[in-house]
Protein backbone atom coordinates (compact mmCIF):
# COMPACT_ATOMS: atom_id res chain seq x y z
CA UNK A 1 0.00 0.00 0.00
CA UNK A 2 1.16 3.75 -0.83
CA UNK A 3 1.16 6.33 1.83
CA UNK A 4 1.07 9.89 1.23
CA UNK A 5 4.20 11.30 1.79
CA UNK A 6 5.17 13.00 5.52
CA UNK A 7 5.38 16.77 5.28
CA UNK A 8 8.46 18.17 6.96
CA UNK A 9 6.69 21.31 7.41
CA UNK A 10 5.51 21.45 10.79
CA UNK A 11 7.76 19.23 12.21
CA UNK A 12 9.90 19.84 14.85
CA UNK A 13 13.83 19.10 14.75
CA UNK A 14 13.85 16.01 16.98
CA UNK A 15 10.34 14.80 14.81
CA UNK A 16 12.40 15.32 11.46
CA UNK A 17 15.34 13.89 13.21
CA UNK A 18 12.56 10.71 14.43
CA UNK A 19 11.36 10.02 10.58
CA UNK A 20 14.82 10.51 8.82
CA UNK A 21 15.81 7.76 11.54
CA UNK A 22 12.36 5.83 10.67
CA UNK A 23 13.89 5.65 6.70
CA UNK A 24 17.20 3.55 8.62
CA UNK A 25 19.46 6.41 9.00
CA UNK A 26 21.05 5.96 12.07
CA UNK A 27 20.75 8.19 15.38
CA UNK A 28 23.76 10.92 13.85
CA UNK A 29 22.94 11.40 10.37
CA UNK A 30 19.39 11.71 11.15
CA UNK A 31 20.54 14.60 13.71
CA UNK A 32 23.06 15.90 10.95
CA UNK A 33 20.32 15.79 8.31
CA UNK A 34 17.33 17.23 10.52
CA UNK A 35 19.54 20.18 11.15
CA UNK A 36 20.46 20.61 7.10
CA UNK A 37 16.33 20.19 6.05
CA UNK A 38 15.21 22.14 9.11
CA UNK A 39 17.68 24.92 7.66
CA UNK A 40 16.62 24.63 4.22
CA UNK A 41 12.65 24.16 5.03
CA UNK A 42 12.39 27.29 7.57
CA UNK A 43 15.47 29.47 7.09
CA UNK A 44 15.15 29.43 3.12
CA UNK A 45 11.60 28.26 3.06
CA UNK A 46 12.52 25.36 -0.24
CA UNK A 47 9.48 24.15 -1.04
CA UNK A 48 10.87 21.45 -3.19
CA UNK A 49 14.02 18.82 -2.52
CA UNK A 50 15.74 19.99 -5.44
CA UNK A 51 17.32 22.84 -4.34
CA UNK A 52 18.69 21.61 -1.72
CA UNK A 53 22.31 21.47 -3.11
CA UNK A 54 24.43 20.52 -0.46
CA UNK A 55 22.50 17.07 0.01
CA UNK A 56 23.66 14.44 -2.40
CA UNK A 57 21.27 13.92 -4.99
CA UNK A 58 20.72 10.37 -4.47
CA UNK A 59 19.45 11.20 -1.11
CA UNK A 60 17.62 13.89 -2.28
CA UNK A 61 15.96 11.48 -4.48
CA UNK A 62 15.42 9.29 -1.69
CA UNK A 63 13.70 12.07 0.41
CA UNK A 64 10.97 12.93 -2.34
CA UNK A 65 9.84 9.30 -2.46
CA UNK A 66 9.60 9.58 1.18
CA UNK A 67 8.70 13.01 2.39
CA UNK A 68 7.71 16.62 0.73
CA UNK A 69 7.89 20.18 1.81
CA UNK A 70 4.85 21.09 -0.60
CA UNK A 71 2.17 24.07 0.54
CA UNK A 72 -1.32 23.51 0.95
CA UNK A 73 -3.19 24.13 -2.11
CA UNK A 74 -4.18 28.11 -2.70
CA UNK A 75 -7.91 28.51 -3.73
CA UNK A 76 -8.27 31.92 -3.84
CA UNK A 77 -5.69 34.72 -3.16
CA UNK A 78 -6.70 38.44 -2.77
CA UNK A 79 -5.28 41.73 -3.23
CA UNK A 80 -7.63 44.76 -1.59
CA UNK A 81 -6.93 48.24 -2.57
CA UNK A 82 -5.09 49.01 0.82
CA UNK A 83 -2.44 46.41 0.44
CA UNK A 84 -3.92 43.52 2.49
CA UNK A 85 -3.56 39.84 0.90
CA UNK A 86 -5.64 37.42 2.02
CA UNK A 87 -5.58 33.29 0.91
CA UNK A 88 -7.85 30.85 1.28
CA UNK A 89 -6.06 27.46 1.52
CA UNK A 90 -7.22 23.49 1.46
CA UNK A 91 -5.34 20.58 2.52
CA UNK A 92 -7.95 18.49 1.85
CA UNK A 93 -11.49 17.79 0.71
CA UNK A 94 -13.53 20.36 2.94
CA UNK A 95 -10.59 21.55 4.83
CA UNK A 96 -10.48 25.40 3.99
CA UNK A 97 -8.81 27.85 5.90
CA UNK A 98 -7.50 31.73 5.47
CA UNK A 99 -5.07 33.65 6.40
CA UNK A 100 -4.49 37.25 5.81
CA UNK A 101 -1.06 39.52 5.57
CA UNK A 102 -1.51 43.11 6.59
CA UNK A 103 1.13 45.42 5.52
CA UNK A 104 1.91 48.62 7.71
CA UNK A 105 4.74 50.87 7.47
CA UNK A 106 6.81 50.04 10.27
CA UNK A 107 5.64 46.00 9.99
CA UNK A 108 3.90 43.73 8.65
CA UNK A 109 1.33 41.26 10.55
CA UNK A 110 -0.17 37.85 9.40
CA UNK A 111 -2.92 37.16 10.87
CA UNK A 112 -3.18 33.22 11.01
CA UNK A 113 -6.10 30.60 11.83
CA UNK A 114 -5.82 28.08 14.13
CA UNK A 115 -9.20 25.89 13.53
CA UNK A 116 -11.64 25.92 10.22
CA UNK A 117 -14.66 27.29 11.43
CA UNK A 118 -15.37 27.96 15.53
CA UNK A 119 -17.42 26.89 18.23
CA UNK A 120 -17.48 30.04 20.37
CA UNK A 121 -20.75 31.83 18.43
CA UNK A 122 -19.76 35.54 19.03
CA UNK A 123 -22.76 37.61 17.75
CA UNK A 124 -20.72 40.01 15.76
CA UNK A 125 -18.35 37.38 14.25
CA UNK A 126 -18.73 35.69 10.81
CA UNK A 127 -16.39 33.03 11.59
CA UNK A 128 -18.85 32.37 14.41
CA UNK A 129 -21.70 31.51 11.85
CA UNK A 130 -19.68 28.94 10.80
CA UNK A 131 -19.72 25.31 13.02
CA UNK A 132 -16.15 24.06 13.97
CA UNK A 133 -15.37 21.52 11.20
CA UNK A 134 -11.75 20.60 12.46
CA UNK A 135 -8.70 21.94 14.49
CA UNK A 136 -5.50 22.68 12.54
CA UNK A 137 -2.70 20.84 12.71
CA UNK A 138 0.58 22.16 13.39
CA UNK A 139 1.58 22.11 9.43
CA UNK A 140 -1.88 24.07 8.60
CA UNK A 141 -0.84 25.96 11.01
CA UNK A 142 2.88 26.88 10.11
CA UNK A 143 1.95 26.54 6.11
CA UNK A 144 -0.12 29.76 6.43
CA UNK A 145 3.29 31.84 7.35
CA UNK A 146 4.89 29.66 4.31
CA UNK A 147 2.14 30.54 1.62
CA UNK A 148 2.43 34.21 2.87
CA UNK A 149 6.15 34.24 2.86
CA UNK A 150 6.42 32.62 -0.89
CA UNK A 151 4.17 35.21 -2.28
CA UNK A 152 5.60 38.34 -0.59
CA UNK A 153 9.00 36.66 -1.73
CA UNK A 154 9.94 36.52 2.05
CA UNK A 155 13.11 34.49 2.42
CA UNK A 156 15.45 33.78 4.36
CA UNK A 157 15.03 33.80 7.39
CA UNK A 158 18.04 35.79 8.14
CA UNK A 159 17.07 38.49 5.73
CA UNK A 160 17.36 42.11 7.01
CA UNK A 161 13.52 43.62 5.71
CA UNK A 162 11.44 40.70 6.56
CA UNK A 163 7.93 41.38 5.27
CA UNK A 164 6.11 39.60 8.01
CA UNK A 165 7.39 40.56 11.27
CA UNK A 166 4.65 39.79 13.25
CA UNK A 167 1.78 37.10 13.83
CA UNK A 168 -1.15 37.21 15.55
CA UNK A 169 -3.32 34.47 15.56
CA UNK A 170 -6.29 35.88 15.30
CA UNK A 171 -8.45 34.33 12.17
CA UNK A 172 -10.69 31.83 11.87
CA UNK A 173 -11.19 29.77 15.68
CA UNK A 174 -10.16 29.42 18.93
CA UNK A 175 -6.33 28.67 19.81
CA UNK A 176 -7.22 27.58 23.14
CA UNK A 177 -9.64 25.28 21.89
CA UNK A 178 -6.05 23.84 20.03
CA UNK A 179 -3.92 24.11 22.55
CA UNK A 180 -1.39 21.81 21.25
CA UNK A 181 -1.38 22.31 18.08
CA UNK A 182 -0.92 25.87 18.27
CA UNK A 183 1.62 25.93 20.81
CA UNK A 184 3.70 22.95 18.29
CA UNK A 185 3.28 25.55 15.67
CA UNK A 186 4.46 28.77 17.12
CA UNK A 187 7.31 26.93 18.65
CA UNK A 188 8.33 26.30 15.14
CA UNK A 189 7.30 30.41 14.16
CA UNK A 190 9.58 31.54 17.00
CA UNK A 191 12.40 28.95 16.17
CA UNK A 192 15.96 30.79 15.98
CA UNK A 193 17.12 28.15 14.01
CA UNK A 194 14.25 28.11 11.60
CA UNK A 195 11.52 30.89 11.13
CA UNK A 196 12.74 32.31 13.56
CA UNK A 197 10.09 35.34 14.80
CA UNK A 198 10.64 36.35 18.54
CA UNK A 199 8.02 35.39 20.83
CA UNK A 200 7.04 39.16 21.68
CA UNK A 201 5.82 39.36 17.85
CA UNK A 202 3.95 36.58 18.30
CA UNK A 203 0.37 37.12 19.82
CA UNK A 204 -2.63 34.68 20.54
CA UNK A 205 -5.61 36.50 21.33
CA UNK A 206 -8.34 34.37 22.65
CA UNK A 207 -11.94 35.32 23.76
CA UNK A 208 -11.38 33.99 26.87
CA UNK A 209 -10.71 30.20 27.78
CA UNK A 210 -9.84 30.81 31.02
CA UNK A 211 -7.87 27.76 32.30
CA UNK A 212 -5.53 27.44 29.41
CA UNK A 213 -4.55 31.26 29.43
CA UNK A 214 -1.88 30.67 32.16
CA UNK A 215 -0.76 27.23 30.37
CA UNK A 216 -0.49 29.41 27.12
CA UNK A 217 1.97 32.04 28.92
CA UNK A 218 4.11 28.89 30.64
CA UNK A 219 4.22 27.03 27.40
CA UNK A 220 4.06 29.38 24.78
CA UNK A 221 4.98 32.52 25.95
CA UNK A 222 4.02 34.64 23.48
CA UNK A 223 1.72 38.36 24.00
CA UNK A 224 -1.65 37.88 25.04
CA UNK A 225 -4.57 39.76 23.62
CA UNK A 226 -8.03 39.18 24.91
CA UNK A 227 -11.29 39.63 22.90
CA UNK A 228 -12.99 41.67 25.83
CA UNK A 229 -15.82 43.50 23.66
CA UNK A 230 -17.74 44.45 26.87
CA UNK A 231 -17.17 45.45 30.77
CA UNK A 232 -20.11 43.96 32.09
CA UNK A 233 -21.61 40.58 32.59
CA UNK A 234 -24.89 41.24 30.73
CA UNK A 235 -23.43 42.20 28.03
CA UNK A 236 -20.81 39.96 27.68
CA UNK A 237 -22.68 36.72 28.02
CA UNK A 238 -25.01 38.43 24.80
CA UNK A 239 -22.11 39.03 22.56
CA UNK A 240 -19.54 36.83 23.72
CA UNK A 241 -21.32 33.77 25.37
CA UNK A 242 -18.22 31.71 26.50
CA UNK A 243 -18.55 34.74 29.55
CA UNK A 244 -21.26 32.45 30.60
CA UNK A 245 -18.43 30.12 30.90
CA UNK A 246 -15.87 32.10 32.23
CA UNK A 247 -17.29 35.30 33.48
CA UNK A 248 -15.34 38.11 33.46
CA UNK A 249 -14.26 38.38 37.20
CA UNK A 250 -12.04 34.61 36.49
CA UNK A 251 -10.94 36.21 33.34
CA UNK A 252 -9.49 39.09 34.73
CA UNK A 253 -7.65 37.13 36.83
CA UNK A 254 -6.33 35.11 34.64
CA UNK A 255 -4.92 37.90 32.63
CA UNK A 256 -3.40 39.74 35.93
CA UNK A 257 -1.70 36.38 36.68
CA UNK A 258 -0.65 36.21 33.07
CA UNK A 259 3.05 35.69 33.26
CA UNK A 260 5.45 37.83 32.11
CA UNK A 261 2.84 40.86 31.78
CA UNK A 262 4.86 44.57 32.52
CA UNK A 263 4.70 47.48 31.00
CA UNK A 264 7.24 46.06 28.49
CA UNK A 265 4.86 43.64 27.44
CA UNK A 266 1.22 44.79 28.21
CA UNK A 267 -1.62 42.71 27.48
CA UNK A 268 -4.07 43.66 24.38
CA UNK A 269 -7.71 44.27 24.94
CA UNK A 270 -10.00 43.76 21.56
CA UNK A 271 -12.94 46.18 22.08
CA UNK A 272 -15.47 46.22 18.49
CA UNK A 273 -17.86 49.08 18.93
CA UNK A 274 -20.82 47.99 18.26
CA UNK A 275 -23.36 50.76 17.70
CA UNK A 276 -26.23 50.98 20.83
CA UNK A 277 -24.36 47.92 22.46
CA UNK A 278 -21.00 48.87 24.50
CA UNK A 279 -20.15 51.38 22.96
CA UNK A 280 -21.30 54.66 25.30
CA UNK A 281 -19.63 56.59 28.01
CA UNK A 282 -20.34 54.65 30.91
CA UNK A 283 -19.11 51.56 28.82
CA UNK A 284 -15.90 53.27 28.81
CA UNK A 285 -16.21 54.09 32.34
CA UNK A 286 -16.66 50.55 33.35
CA UNK A 287 -13.57 49.20 31.01
CA UNK A 288 -10.82 51.45 32.65
CA UNK A 289 -12.55 50.34 36.40
CA UNK A 290 -12.28 47.08 35.08
CA UNK A 291 -8.56 46.97 33.66
CA UNK A 292 -7.39 49.48 36.61
CA UNK A 293 -3.70 48.53 37.61
CA UNK A 294 -3.34 46.19 34.16
CA UNK A 295 -0.39 47.14 31.97
CA UNK A 296 -2.71 46.88 28.96
CA UNK A 297 -4.19 48.83 25.73
CA UNK A 298 -6.87 48.46 24.33
CA UNK A 299 -7.44 47.96 20.49
CA UNK A 300 -10.85 49.38 19.25
CA UNK A 301 -12.41 48.15 16.38
CA UNK A 302 -14.87 49.44 14.30
CA UNK A 303 -17.08 46.67 13.74
CA UNK A 304 -16.23 44.90 10.46
CA UNK A 305 -19.88 44.15 8.81
CA UNK A 306 -20.65 40.79 6.92
CA UNK A 307 -24.15 40.02 4.71
CA UNK A 308 -26.69 39.51 7.69
CA UNK A 309 -24.79 40.74 10.63
CA UNK A 310 -26.95 41.96 13.35
CA UNK A 311 -25.68 45.26 14.56
CA UNK A 312 -24.27 48.50 13.06
CA UNK A 313 -20.82 49.39 13.59
CA UNK A 314 -20.83 52.66 16.04
CA UNK A 315 -20.65 56.28 15.01
CA UNK A 316 -17.37 57.54 14.26
CA UNK A 317 -17.83 60.43 16.65
CA UNK A 318 -19.01 57.65 19.26
CA UNK A 319 -15.65 55.85 18.63
CA UNK A 320 -13.73 59.18 19.29
CA UNK A 321 -15.62 59.80 22.82
CA UNK A 322 -14.51 56.48 23.77
CA UNK A 323 -11.14 56.58 22.81
CA UNK A 324 -10.79 59.89 24.47
CA UNK A 325 -12.28 58.70 27.52
CA UNK A 326 -10.03 55.59 27.51
CA UNK A 327 -7.05 58.09 27.02
CA UNK A 328 -7.31 60.32 29.22
CA UNK A 329 -7.29 57.61 31.78
CA UNK A 330 -3.97 56.46 30.79
CA UNK A 331 -4.11 53.48 28.41
CA UNK A 332 -2.93 53.73 24.80
CA UNK A 333 -6.47 53.17 22.77
CA UNK A 334 -5.65 53.51 19.39
CA UNK A 335 -8.75 53.12 16.71
CA UNK A 336 -7.68 49.97 14.59
CA UNK A 337 -8.39 51.49 11.13
CA UNK A 338 -10.18 48.58 9.34
CA UNK A 339 -7.89 47.14 6.68
CA UNK A 340 -8.57 44.73 4.18
CA UNK A 341 -12.72 45.26 4.16
CA UNK A 342 -13.68 45.33 0.27
CA UNK A 343 -12.12 41.05 0.61
CA UNK A 344 -13.89 40.87 3.41
CA UNK A 345 -10.38 39.63 5.11
CA UNK A 346 -11.07 42.41 8.27
CA UNK A 347 -11.33 41.46 11.66
CA UNK A 348 -14.41 38.84 12.18
CA UNK A 349 -15.16 38.44 8.30
CA UNK A 350 -13.26 35.33 7.49
CA UNK A 351 -15.05 32.52 6.75
CA UNK A 352 -14.70 29.73 4.06
CA UNK A 353 -17.78 27.22 2.83
CA UNK A 354 -16.21 24.18 4.48
CA UNK A 355 -18.68 22.40 6.62
CA UNK A 356 -18.88 19.82 9.51
CA UNK A 357 -18.73 16.34 7.41
CA UNK A 358 -20.46 13.18 9.21
CA UNK A 359 -18.66 12.82 11.90
CA UNK A 360 -17.88 9.24 10.37
CA UNK A 361 -16.24 10.40 7.33
CA UNK A 362 -14.25 12.87 9.48
CA UNK A 363 -12.85 10.44 11.81
CA UNK A 364 -11.99 8.46 9.04
CA UNK A 365 -10.36 11.30 7.86
CA UNK A 366 -8.57 12.19 10.50
CA UNK A 367 -7.02 8.76 11.35
CA UNK A 368 -5.96 8.46 7.97
CA UNK A 369 -4.15 11.69 8.25
CA UNK A 370 -2.74 10.25 11.97
CA UNK A 371 -1.62 7.47 9.89
CA UNK A 372 0.61 9.05 7.12
CA UNK A 373 2.04 11.44 10.15
CA UNK A 374 3.37 8.40 11.46
CA UNK A 375 6.40 7.37 10.63
CA UNK A 376 7.20 4.67 8.23
N1 LIG B 1 -11.12 33.34 18.96
C1 LIG B 1 -10.04 34.26 19.19
C2 LIG B 1 -9.28 34.56 17.92
C3 LIG B 1 -10.07 35.37 16.89
S1 LIG B 1 -9.42 36.97 16.89
C4 LIG B 1 -10.57 35.51 19.85
O1 LIG B 1 -11.77 35.64 19.97
O2 LIG B 1 -9.78 36.33 20.32
C5 LIG B 1 -10.48 37.88 15.90
C6 LIG B 1 -10.79 39.21 16.54
O3 LIG B 1 -11.73 39.93 15.71
C7 LIG B 1 -11.48 39.04 17.87
O4 LIG B 1 -11.11 40.05 18.75
C8 LIG B 1 -12.92 39.17 17.47
O5 LIG B 1 -13.72 39.42 18.59
C9 LIG B 1 -12.85 40.31 16.49
N2 LIG B 1 -14.03 40.37 15.64
C10 LIG B 1 -14.85 39.35 15.32
N3 LIG B 1 -15.83 39.77 14.51
C11 LIG B 1 -15.62 41.09 14.28
C12 LIG B 1 -16.28 42.05 13.47
N4 LIG B 1 -17.33 41.73 12.75
N5 LIG B 1 -15.78 43.30 13.47
C13 LIG B 1 -14.68 43.61 14.18
N6 LIG B 1 -14.01 42.73 14.93
C14 LIG B 1 -14.47 41.47 14.99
Amino acid sequence: MSTAPTNLIGLSGPEITSVLEETGLDAKAARMRARQLNNWVNVHGASDFGVMTNLAKDFRSGLAETFTVARPEIVTQQISEDGTRKWLLRTAPGIEFETVFIPDEDRGTLCVSSQVGCTLNCRFCHTGTQKLVRNLTPYEIVSQVMVARDALGDWPSTGANRKVTNVVMMGMGEPLYNFENVKAALALVQDGDGLALSRRRITLSTAGVVPMIKRAGDEIGSMLAISLHAARDEIRDVIVPINKKYPIAELMTAVREYPGVSNARRVTFEYVMLKGVNDSLADAKALVKLIAGVPAKINLIPFNAWPGAPYECSDWEQIEKFAEYVNNAGYASPVRTPRGRDIMAACGQLKSESVKERASTRMAELRSAELQRMPH
